[in-house]
């Protein structure tokens, strides 16, 4: 396993839609590539990790929900691989980070109920409903793989703010 650089904001595959994948093309690779995806996010507690932020043009991304009762407790695993969002429901503003755009933190709106649809690590299409933190994971990485990031939904008043951060932010980046 190892640990991988991960993407920042301003680098160009964070804004490519990108390609699906080929279940059978990907799976001889796929348990060392999660495996390292996992450690990469694991190593900067990250909640998810999509393909683009190590560099890889390929519609998968995988969650690691925490456990809300035991931080200690190892995060839930979910690998989404093509995933679609059928159906969102609810709104709510909360306080959303990146580890591709890191020590920015600002508000952003999501739905608090989702549909989503995805391949999952063993091939097997999946329907799930999440609601809370899940629902906002499932919504930020699908925005990863469509080329888009969260400040890109922030207010537009705060833009201007978010670009001042991220000007002096950007030189501590790796
Ligand atoms: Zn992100």
């Amino acid at each position: 396993m190892a640990v991988l650089r991960i993407t920042k904001y301003g680098e160009p595959i964070l804004r490519q839609k990108l390609k699906p994948v080929k279940y059978k093309d990907i799976a001889p690779r796929l348990p060392q590539l999660l495996a390292d995806m996992e450690e990469t996010c694991l190593a900067v507690r990250g909640v998810g990790l999509a393909a683009n932020q190590i560099g890889l043009d390929l519609r998968l991304a995988i969650i690691l929900l925490p456990d809300p009762k035991d931080e200690n407790a190892k995060p839930t695993r979910y690998v989404i691989i093509n995933p679609v969002i059928l159906a969102k429901r609810g709104e709510k503003v909360e306080e959303e980070g990146c580890l591709s755009v890191p020590g920015l933190w600002a508000d952003v709106a999501r739905a608090t109920d989702i549909t989503v649809r995805y391949t999952d690590e063993n091939g097997e299409e999946q329907v799930k409903r999440a609601r809370g933190l899940l629902a906002k994971a499932f919504q930020h990485e699908v925005d990863h793989l469509d080329g888009k990031l969260f400040v890109d939904l922030v207010d537009p008043k705060l833009k201007p703010e978010v670009k001042k951060a991220i000007k002096q932010l950007r030189p501590k980046w790796d």
